[in-house]
């Protein structure tokens, strides 16, 4: 229960805040939690509970939430430099420093990087760069973009409507023109007597007849995260972007990797496409590119896209767009020090040796006869909770099951998060074997008894 008398942290925290991506029966009925802190993978609130943050807060605080070295590199750049922009002819050293970073870690051999505060912006970004080129090229009808159905792309009217969850019909979104293709969740969508490889090629058909029948000459760019996070984490099924990419590259589409949170390290890989063995047109990163230590997000086109925009931007002699903190320094000089301690410290390592005990977790508490299946790759991952394991039926939804097993957790100590009827793990690379222990030890508790309950 909350603490309802009006100084409570609660009370303070409803009569000031307009909330968002929050579910208020839930706040009103348990209160807002109150952070204070944090140490390693642990988050403390205002009455001091602990909690094992098992999501990194959202996807993105990777190496906790007191690394001394960002902590350091965060302080020594305010002293050094504290703020300044990237718009005409100047940008601070950390900015080009990151940037040559980003472009040697890529996947590409040649590359270019441009910053704004979020994923979403990147992913605005990208569309309006896509825009910009096809009006530049003499082609100004080609300005659809593809995406997925539970793909999550952000939140700004054009990430939005990239976004393929049914929850932006609120808004009157999405705009015209942002098309999505079915998603390739195998487990949930595969037909009665249909093979894995049957369904990837039933995927590649459906984006081929889309093509089709809205003209390849209006179609601007594909989006697509390797793994699909906010939508459940979601894995590809088996093969699909080997099918789909000789399909755009027939038509001339771009495939952009929304890797904002497969990039650096969280599927074992620094990339997601290198996970799943692919080479996009431009990557978009976020979330953890500054470990969650600053608001910051990046383009980064591969050799043909930087090219192309390159000419494009030479003819009206400026590319018109950016952010007033477009590769601040300070978030630049954080990045650094991320990238460094991800791959350099150990971090992309512990997610490789951590992978198998995820798994066998995972798989464990999938036995459950309430749980449907369990998915992810590398350090994220879904359990699905549904009523009948046999026919895959859901709970209903009034039930609200993923919510109950999430505050189930959080009465424990542990923080996960629900998802449509599933609950997502996301835990910091950071974890040890015994920081995965307590997860599951807490989460099978919590599945356990909740289940007594509605099943
Ligand atoms: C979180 C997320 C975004 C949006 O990033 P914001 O920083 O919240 O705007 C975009 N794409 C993916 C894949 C994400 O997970």
């Amino acid at each position: 229960m909350p603490d309802d008398s009006p100084n409570s942290w609660e009370a303070r925290a409803d009569a000031s805040s307009f909330y968002g991506f929050t579910d208020l029966p839930t706040v009103h009925d348990r209160g807002t939690i109150v952070l204070t802190h944090g140490k390693g993978p642990y988050v403390y609130d205002i009455a001091g509970r602990e909690y094992l943050d098992a999501n990194s807060g959202l996807w993105n605080m990777v190496a906790g939430f007191d690394h001394p070295g960002l902590i350091r590199a965060a302080q020594d750049q305010y002293a050094r430099f504290p703020g300044y922009h990237a718009f005409f002819g100047r940008m601070s050293d950390q900015t080009v420093m990151l940037s040559e970073k980003l472009v040697e870690v890529s996947p590409f051999d040649r590359a270019k990087v441009f910053y704004t505060n979020s994923g979403s912006e990147a992913n605005d970004t990208m569309v309006k760069m896509l825009w910009f080129l096809s009006r530049a090229e003499g082609k100004p009808e080609r300005r659809k973009i593809l995406t997925r159905e539970n793909g999550y792309h952000g939140v700004t009217v054009v990430s939005a409507s990239m976004t393929g969850k049914p929850y932006n019909s609120v808004f009157g979104l999405p705009l015209d023109g942002f098309i999505h293709l079915s998603c390739p969740h195998y487990w949930r969508f595969g037909k009665e007597g249909e093979s894995e490889a049957q369904f990837t090629a039933r995927m590649a058909q459906e984006l081929e007849d889309t093509i089709h029948r809205e003209g390849p000459d209006t179609i601007a760019g594909f989006f697509a995260e390797p793994v699909m996070g906010a939508g459940g984490v979601i894995p590809p099924s088996a093969g699909y972007f080997q099918a789909i990419q000789p399909v755009l590259r027939k038509y001339g589409i771009p495939l952009i990797a929304d890797e904002v949170i497969t990039g650096f390290g969280r599927t074992g890989n620094t990339w997601g496409c290198e996970t799943y063995d692919f080479m996009p047109d431009a990557i978009i990163s976020s979330k953890n590119l500054t470990a969650g230590f600053f608001p910051m997000g990046a383009v980064i086109l591969g050799p043909d896209l930087a090219d192309r925009l390159q000419s494009a931007a030479e003819e009206i002699e400026e590319f018109p767009h950016g952010f007033t903190a477009s590769g601040h320094p300070v978030g630049c000089a954080i990045a650094l020090k991320a990238i460094d301690v991800v791959m350099n410290e150990g971090l992309a390592e512990n997610v490789r040796t951590l992978t198998p005990l995820f798994e066998e977790g995972m798989a464990r508490l999938a036995e459950n006869p309430n749980i449907g299946e369990w998915r992810g790759k590398g350090l994220m991952g879904a359990l699905e909770a549904v009523a009948d394991k046999e026919t895959k039926r859901p709970f209903d939804g009034s039930l609200s099951v993923s919510e109950r097993i999430a505050n189930a957790c959080t009465d424990q100590g542990l923080i996960c998060r629900p998802l449509g009827q599933a609950v997502v793990l996301c835990p910091p690379f950071i974890f040890t074997p015994a920081h995965m222990d307590e997860m599951f030890g807490k989460l099978e508790k919590a599945l356990n008894g909740v289940f007594a309950e509605v099943a």
